[in-house]
């Protein structure tokens, strides 16, 4: 029987189920029921093409001392913070995962291009779902890389960075601000008047915030500000602000626009 899905998506879906994605994850990437995830490996199995690893995986920077995109990976782990997630696949692989706005073309680009350069040569793979995209790249090491990693949700434990996370921050706040505040930060404009000499004029307050449900991701986030000296201040319970206008225009510099 002919796939009625493109080949394209079944090659996808098999090159996923190689690198270990889990059946459940590699339907809902696809699109596809689990069945027909369960049938397309079954079809691979009896056409006898080979399987299992094709190619090298990339060695570890902790595991196995590989460099580490430092400046890069400060930003992946802003953006692992704010909207990201790991799930366990198959065979030992993890699959890391970043949902965003479909919206923002330009940021899902660079999201994806991220991700293929803290994992050498990873293919990342996207989903779209009602609203949003889902980018996602498979790999063996993902928790060494980020040991935050753990059963229940990011705000019902602890996240505290270790001491080589620590000093990448140190060294690229600005990388790290930017994962953040393009996950779950937002620029947002608030405007009022004001009568000057008799004229009414409106003024624009453009103001970036944060906004998590974790007590320690939000103090990262004005840890990370400190290091930059941009003065913040809690709006909210899940809320940091940057709101004065030298602040605003600082951050601006160090994350750029949010398209
Ligand atoms: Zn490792």
């Amino acid at each position: 029987m002919a796939h009625v899905r493109p080949q394209s998506v079944v090659d996808s879906a098999l090159a996923c189920s190689d690198d270990g994605m889990a059946d459940k994850d590699n339907a809902a990437l696809h699109g596809v029921a689990v069945k027909t995830i369960r049938r397309w490996r079954r079809l691979y199995q009896r056409r006898g093409l080979p399987r299992g690893q094709t190619h090298l995986a990339p060695p570890c920077p902790r595991c196995d001392g590989a460099p580490l995109r430092r400046a890069e990976y400060a930003e992946r782990l802003g953006w692992y913070l704010g909207d990201g997630y790991i799930s366990r696949g198959r065979r030992g692989v993890f699959n890391l995962h970043v949902y965003n706005d479909q919206r923002y073309t330009g940021l899902n680009a660079h999201v994806s291009e991220l991700m293929a350069l803290v994992k050498p040569g990873g293919r990342p793979h996207t989903r779209l779902v009602p609203g949003a995209v889902i980018t996602t790249v498979s790999w063996k090491h993902w928790p060494c890389l980020f040991p935050q990693h753990g059963p229940g949700r990011k705000h019902e434990r602890p996240i505290l960075l270790e001491p080589w996370q620590q000093e990448v921050v140190e060294v690229f706040p600005g990388d790290f601000l930017r994962g953040l505040f393009h996950s779950d930060g937002a620029r947002v404009h608030n405007w009022a008047t004001r009568d000057v000499r008799g004229e009414r004029r409106r003024y624009d307050y453009p103001r970036w915030q944060f906004v998590n449900a974790s007590e320690d991701i939000l103090g990262l986030c004005t840890w990370a500000l400190d290091l930059v000296d941009v003065p913040w201040r809690r709006s909210g319970p899940r809320v940091v602000s940057v709101s004065r206008r030298d602040a605003v225009s600082r951050l601006d510099d160090l994350v750029g626009p949010k398209d």
